[in-house]
């Protein structure tokens, strides 16, 4: 369930931002440890948007894509088939894309 996630980002305290999610998974982990001292935090860069445009698009790069849902999903009505009301990230468009995401996963994109 969504609600019950601990990870569902972004969150109240921390900011909609490569950054803010760092700290705040940096926090995440750090309360399940309880010491981060001996331990190196390394969050993958990858974002569920990455994985939507590498599925669709069929680009290698999409993980270099700075903010894939601002400069490629939702700059125009549709993200192909998937219509896009607006720059807000809902959960009902991102389910959307799902069957494709893991489609062309399994093909090993
Ligand atoms: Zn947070």
């Amino acid at each position: 369930m969504r609600e019950a996630c601990l990870v569902t980002l972004p969150c109240e305290a921390h900011e909609d931002s490569i950054e803010g999610y760092m700290a705040h998974l940096e926090k995440l982990i750090g309360m399940l440890l309880g010491n981060l001292d001996d331990t190196c935090v390394v969050i993958p860069c990858d974002s569920t948007e990455a994985w939507i445009v590498a599925a669709y698009d069929g680009s290698e790069k999409a993980e270099e894509i700075e903010d894939p849902w601002i400069s490629t999903m939702s700059k125009k009505k549709f993200y192909h088939d998937v219509r896009i009301p607006g720059i807000k990230k809902r959960t009902r468009i991102f389910e959307q894309f799902a069957s494709v995401v893991c489609l062309e996963k399994k093909k090993g994109r």
